[in-house]
């Protein structure tokens, strides 16, 4: 069982698109359905580093994505489970 306490609404994962791989461990362990897994929309590839380009040309742009981040209830379980350590929290 989780551990969630925040309220929703006031903090939600943000994730590193240069750590990420669609591994989607943060879609299998939130629990409030805050992530899903997708393609990275072009809009947000902009800024990012050369290997990280070639990464997400390489996979297609698979990433988890934070679908409703207004759901989170700050419990960490994704920030402890991403084993590339792309997830970090932050105030919504
Ligand atoms: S901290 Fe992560 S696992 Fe916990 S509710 Fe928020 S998004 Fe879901």
């Amino acid at each position: 069982m989780s551990k969630c306490s925040e309220d929703p609404g006031v903090i939600t994962p943000v994730i590193d698109p240069s750590r990420c791989d669609g591994k989607a461990e943060c879609v299998d362990v939130c629990p409030y359905d805050v992530f899903d897994l997708g393609i990275l929309p072009p809009e947000q590839r902009t800024g990012l580093g050369f290997m990280t380009k070639v990464k997400g040309t390489l996979n297609g742009w698979k990433q988890g994505l934070v679908v409703h981040g207004d759901q989170c209830r700050a419990c960490g379980l994704c920030v402890v489970a991403c084993p590339e350590k792309a997830i970090r929290l932050s105030k919504y």
